[in-house]
């Protein structure tokens, strides 16, 4: 389905973004890898994706926090892949404190990853979609993007924000083949969530079976993490003609955290 199409995965080095880089190479897009990691190991990822896809893949290593960086992140899928038609902003950051202990320098930060490099990816994306005439831009925003939870000031802030800024492409992008959504998971096991598991564990004495046990049941009513391959799956849904008139949504990967 994706054959001659160029994706952009910010952070797909690991967790939910490699998922998706997986699942949309395994319908032909030319995969841009980003984010961080031992040079063989991104490597071989990359390799994979390219046995995968019978297409290109690359990776450049922009730091999404840096607005240059994003902006040569763009310019290289040009160059060496041909474009971007698919950009999906995935790369994140979690910091945990009560909001009078939080430390600007984190607050700043995880609004720079989590938030403002969206911004900054679409501005510079957007043109080359609008020149091909098709394009899907996709937020991997959270169910922290749709509700609360403590510790977490600058994470929902910025959640919250990019359901805001996807709501405003999608307008902006209404009368086009170009379309913007947000995907909203609830846990995934990723190295993400594995340390504020461990954090959980060594805060409350718990094993790390239950730790994870616990996590799940504050937030999850299923009791079961989503799957890196379930964000993929979507994301290659959006991609595909029948979600043509999805613009602006949030939709949620959360085993029913948010419909509580
Ligand atoms: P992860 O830690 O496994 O992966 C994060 C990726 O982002 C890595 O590839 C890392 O190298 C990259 N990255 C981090 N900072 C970067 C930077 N400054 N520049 C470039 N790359 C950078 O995390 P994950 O759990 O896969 O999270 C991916 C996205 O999904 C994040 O936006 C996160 O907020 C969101 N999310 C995760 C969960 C979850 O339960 N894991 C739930 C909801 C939303």
């Amino acid at each position: 389905m994706l054959k001659g199409k160029v994706a952009v995965v910010t952070g797909s080095t690991s967790g939910i973004g490699l998922g998706i880089a997986r699942a949309l190479a395994a319908q032909g897009a030319s995969v841009m890898l980003n984010g961080f990691g031992a040079a063989g190991e991104i490597e071989e990822i990359r390799e994979g994706l390219e046995r995968v896809s019978g297409a290109k893949a690359a990776h450049h290593p922009a730091d999404m926090s840096k607005p240059a960086e994003i902006a040569r992140l763009i310019e290289a899928a040009g160059s060496k892949l041909g474009s971007v038609d698919v950009l999906v902003n995935n790369a994140g950051i979690q910091f945990v404190a009560p909001v009078e202990e939080f430390p600007a320098e984190k607050w700043d930060a995880v609004l720079a990853v989590n938030l403002s490099a969206s911004f900054h990816a679409i501005r510079a994306a957007l043109p080359r979609m609008r020149r091909r005439g098709w394009g899907r831009v996709i937020n991997i925003a959270s169910s922290h993007g749709l509700t609360a939870s403590v510790h977490k000031a600058a994470y929902v802030a910025a959640k919250h924000g990019l359901i805001g800024l996807t709501k405003v492409v999608a307008l902006e992008t209404a009368l086009e083949p170009v379309t913007c959504n947000a995907i909203c998971p609830g846990w995934v096991l990723t190295p993400l969530v594995q340390k504020q598991i461990d954090a959980l564990a060594a805060r409350e004495k718990l094993s790390p079976d239950a730790a994870r046990r616990k996590l799940l049941a504050d937030k999850q009513p299923s009791g079961e993490f989503a799957t890196p391959e379930q964000i993929g799956g979507l994301s290659v849904f959006l991609c595909s003609p029948a979600a043509d008139q999805i613009r602006g949504a949030s939709l949620s990967v959360d085993g029913g955290w948010t419909a509580q």
